[in-house]
Order: C-alpha cells, then structure tokens, then sequence
C-alpha cells in the first residue's frame, strides 16, 4: 500500500452519521469494504442495524421543520461550500473512488467533476423554487400556488457512481429543504462517508443528512420505509429491488423517485461516421467497465456496416490496459467482485451457445482481482439472452439489422426505457429516431448524455422521476394551493 492510499483511507470516517455525530453501529460484524482490483480489504466500517436506521430518522425528522425554514440562500451556500471543499479535495475523491470501486484514476476524476456538479447546480436551483398566483376563472377567488418541501427523504444508492449517485439526491433534497437518511451501498460506502465528513466542515447542521452503512440493507431499510415520519424514498439501483421498494412504498404511499436498471440500444445505421460511432460505443459500453444504467448493452448495427465497426470495436477494446485503477497507464479496471465475473463468463458462453462469435476477449484477465478481458460478440442472434439482461460489464454483442423499422422493433423490446444511443448522418431519421425511441433518454451521435443540467431518468421500468436538471429539485417539493376569496381582497 502506498503512503498516500493509507494517507487517505486514515481520513475516512467509519463510523455512521446520525444527529451530527460520528457513532458505532449495532450491527454485529464491521463490514469490510474491499478492493476490487486486488481482493483485499480497505477499510472495516460500521455496520447500522434497524435501530440504527430509525435512530438516523429520528434525527432527520426532528431537524426537518427548522431546515425547512432555514433561507434558501443559507442551505445553497452549505452547498456551495461544499461543492468548493471537493473541488479541492478532487485527487482525493478520485483516488477512493477508483480505490472501492475499481475505475481507472481518469474516469474517477470524471466522476468526481459530474458528481460534484449536482451540488453546485442545485446550490443555484436553492434560490430559483417558486409559486403562482392567478385568479380563479370565474373571479370570485384567487389561488396562490407554493411548492414546500416534502419532508425527510431516505437516499438509497449503488456501488457504481459512489460520488454521484449520492450527490444527485443530497443536493435537491438539502436544496429543497427536506433533511435526509442516506444508505450507499455496501461495496462502495467510503466516498459518501468522505463526503459526508466534508460536508460537516462545510456547516451541516446536525441531523439534516444522516449516513448508515450496513450489510443488512433490507432489514435496516424497512423500518424506515415503513415509518410514518418519512415522507420520501429515492432510491437508484437494479428494477429488482426498486419493485420491492415500491411495494414497501405504497404502505404510506411515499412520494417515490426510481432510477433503476437500463438495457440501452446502441443503434449505428450505415450512413453513420463510423469513426464517431466507435468512439461513442467505447464511452457508451466501456465507461465505468460497463458497470453503469447508460451503458450500451445492445449494439445494433446495420448490414452493410456490422463487420466493420465489430472489427474496429474489437481493436478498441483490444488497447485497453486491465489493471488497478491507481495504477499509471491502467485504461479499465475490474468488474465489482466475483459474482459479477462469474456473470460475464456465464453471458459469454451462453451466447455463443446461441449462435455468436467471439470477435475479441471472452475470458477472465490474469491477476488476483476481479478482472474480466473486453469483449466483443458479433452475430449475436435475436431472442439470445443477453439481450434481455443488463449485463453490467465489459460484453458489446452486437445485432444485425436491415432497415430502420426493424432498428426501432429491436431497439424497443425491452421492459427498460433508461437510454438509447443512434448514430446516423442523416438528420431527418435522427429527429424520426428520437420520436420513436422509447427511453427517457436519447444520445444523437454521442456515448454520453449525463450532465447535472439535464433531467436524467427512464420511461417503463427503468424508473419514475428524474435527477438533475429543472425537474429534479421537483422531486422534494410538494404543490399547496391556497384558496383566497375575492372578499379577502
Ligand atoms: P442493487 O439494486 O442491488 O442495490 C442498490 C442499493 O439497494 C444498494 O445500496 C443495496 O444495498 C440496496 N438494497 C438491496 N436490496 C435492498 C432491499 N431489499 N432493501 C433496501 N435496500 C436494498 O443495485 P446495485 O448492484 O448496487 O447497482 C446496479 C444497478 O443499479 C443496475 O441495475 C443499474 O442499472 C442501476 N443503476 C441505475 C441508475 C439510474 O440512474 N437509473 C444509476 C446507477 C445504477
């Protein structure tokens, strides 16, 4: 372990966070935070039980009425400064983040500008939450609209985005005046508690944002949910566990905010600039190891073109170097533990076994981590598998198509509706695409399409709402309308 890795993980707190202090768990096992690259342990951190979880609610609800009243301006300047402490704490944000995670430093330090940009984004949106007041059509009233705070929310996150998917519920709750009980997951809990810590520094005052870690998610969330003092769950993570959420949800019936899972087409059509169209399917698929909801899991690729942008692909994927995120010249990193690199060798055999080539990779890298080679399927056959999964790793299987309605056939059958991606010079079809296209989200000639500024989130079961953006401040508030007799003015 090098000076600074140790330097580091010193600075991380490992305890929960509840009512402005840093305290132990109930939970009778510290949960051992690992790193992927290497199989070995980081950091024992508490481990919450539920009396842990409702103990952070506690102190999220008794806090709620007077962060509620706190100015606007007051609660965007803690997120401001805070927004200022990680930007000059971004090498150390990066550095954990490709520690517990396992992404290469330069995609962490990508990570760590988007992610930090949703606090200072809804810093700005603090100030800009707004009414009406009209009156009533037939004149003998008038209505005054306002938008408050919901109330407590309770943040549940995935190991994947350790930085942004926390960053995208903290700063619209805070900003909209709602405190909050955060949950990360248990494979990557350490960056939300460094960010947690930093936040304290900036001012946060205590019980506005409470942290618990635990190994026993179910158990500890449930009487949360299940709680009448909580007025809000927004949770990101696999459609799996969101149904089971929204079933707990609908007891109180919670106002509920759904990121879930993605199966996002990759459409490439022969008119497209296939220079452009590989590029954009490296960030699309091999961004963040091909462990994230946008990425490409279905290439769709015309005839006259498919040979050829699997064969540029594959050499693509053939220069990444495998390695420990931290290390100099490493370009991708491991997937997130064995399960899942078990999973890639599962999808890649079966796949096979239905008809696919192996254009490139298809095996497990060397090393004590949980390294798999960059793949390329091509010829993959409609109805195989792998195209109703999420596969959550480093596989491209591409599909053949031949004119744009079976493009769009293919392109929509799936119960997920996060992101799709379309590649073609053509600029009618593109328009044509987008209106056709059922997914929240659509990239016109471009891998990537987060970005705090936008609303990000999915149509069908990938999900119910959207972060960032104008919407996603909406998420925290509710609408009163008051009702004012023309009598009364
Ligand atoms: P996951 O659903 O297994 O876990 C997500 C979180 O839920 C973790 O914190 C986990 O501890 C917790 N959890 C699991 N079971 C629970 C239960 N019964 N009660 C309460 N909490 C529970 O997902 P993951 O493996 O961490 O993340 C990968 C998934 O997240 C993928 O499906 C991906 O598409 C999705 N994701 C979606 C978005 C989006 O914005 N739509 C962003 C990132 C990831």
């Amino acid at each position: 372990m090098s000076l600074n890795e140790s330097e580091l993980l010193a600075k991380v707190p490992t305890g929960l966070f509840i009512n402005g202090k840093w305290v132990r768990g109930g939970g009778e096992e510290p949960i051992a935070v690992e790193d992927p690259a290497t199989g070995k342990t980081l950091l024992e951190i508490a481990n919450a039980n539920a009396t842990d979880g409702l103990a952070a609610l506690t102190a999220a609800d008794e806090a709620q009425a007077k962060w509620a009243k706190t100015p606007p301006r007051e609660r965007a300047e803690l997120l401001r400064r805070t927004f200022d402490l990680v930007r000059e704490r971004a090498e150390e944000f990066a550095m954990l983040i490709s520690l517990e995670m396992g992404k290469p430093l330069a995609e962490a330090r990508g990570e760590v500008t988007y992610g930090n940009e949703f606090l200072r984004w809804f810093s700005e949106e603090a100030v800009r939450i707004s009414g009406r007041f009209g009156s009533l059509p037939e004149g003998h009233g008038r209505m005054l609209i306002a938008q408050r705070p919901v109330g407590p929310a309770f943040a549940i996150t995935p190991w994947n985005f350790p930085l942004a998917m926390a960053t995208r519920k903290i700063g619209p709750a805070l900003a909209a005046g709602c405190t909050m009980v955060i949950k990360p997951a248990e494979l990557t809990p350490l960056t939300t508690l460094f960010l947690v810590k930093t936040m304290e520094e900036a001012g946060l005052p205590a019980g506005v944002l409470n942290v618990i870690t635990t190994s026993a998610s179910a158990s500890t969330s449930a009487p949360i949910i299940a709680d009448p003092r909580l007025r809000k769950i927004t949770f990101t993570g696999s459609t799996q566990v969101g149904r089971k959420l929204l079933e707990q949800s609908a007891f109180q019936v919670l106002k509920a905010s759904m990121e879930l899972g993605g199966n996002a087409p990759f459409i490439v059509f022969d008119d497209a600039n296939l220079d452009a169209a590989v590029e954009g399917a490296m960030l699309a698929k091999m961004r963040n190891i091909g462990q994230a909801c946008t990425a490409a899991n279905r290439f769709i690729v015309q005839d006259a073109v498919a040979d050829e942008f699997a064969k540029r692909l594959a050499a693509k994927m053939e220069a990444l170097k495998l390695g420990r995120g931290i290390a100099e010249g490493t370009t991708m990193g491991p997937v997130i533990n064995e399960k899942a690199r078990e999973n890639m060798q599962r999808l890649v055999e079966t796949t096979v076994k239905q008809g696919a080539d192996v254009v490139t990779g298809g095996e497990v890298g060397s090393g004590a981590g949980y390294f798999f080679k960059p793949t390329v399927l091509a010829n993959v056959q409609p109805g195989s598998t792998i195209l109703n999964e999420e596969i959550f790793g480093p596989i491209a299987p591409i599909v053949r198509f031949k004119d744009e309605a079976e493009a769009v056939r293919l392109a929509n059958d799936t119960e997920f509706g996060l992101v799709s991606y379309a590649f073609t010079e053509d600029l009618k079809r593109g328009m044509r695409l987008v209106e056709s296209l059922d997914t929240g989200m659509t990239g016109l000639n471009t891998g990537l399409v987060s970005n705090a500024a936008a609303p990000f989130g999915g149509v069908k079961q990938s999900g119910l709402g959207r972060e960032g953006g104008l919407e996603g401040i909406q998420e925290y508030l509710e609408t009163k309308y008051v009702m004012i007799p023309a009598t009364e003015i």
